[in-house]
Formats: C-alpha cells, structure tokens, sequence
C-alpha cells in the first residue's frame, strides 16, 4: 500500500465518486463523495453496498 494517498476511486454515480479508504484503526472503509461543485455531501461506509446505496439515493440540492 501506498503510503500519502489513501483514497482510491473505484466507482462514479453520476457527480458522486466511490472510493476506498482507511479508517483510524487501518480497516478498509468506503467512502462516497459528491463532485458537483457548492454541494460538499460525502459519507464514510463500512461496505461497498452501502456505499453505493448512498450514491444512487443522494440528489444534490444544488442545481
Ligand atoms: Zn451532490
């Protein structure tokens, strides 16, 4: 593993990025992340589903 940079992009849902992450006890964790300017929503997962759940359901308030 690559030491500096632990966010890996796996998956995108339209503006929102799915990544792997690592939480502070070193487990994998799934992190979700709107890329759509002004909206700043993201989420921390402990599975890829629920990450992808997250994805699919989140709409921007920003259009
Ligand atoms: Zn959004």
């Amino acid at each position: 593993m690559p030491h500096g940079f632990f966010f890996q992009r796996v998956m995108a849902y339209g503006p929102v990025e799915i990544g792997t992450d690592h939480n502070r006890e070193g487990r994998n964790c799934y992190t979700a992340a709107c890329t759509t300017d002004g909206c700043g929503w993201s989420g921390d997962f402990n599975t890829y589903s629920g990450a992808c759940m997250a994805a699919k359901g989140h709409h921007c308030q920003i259009r």
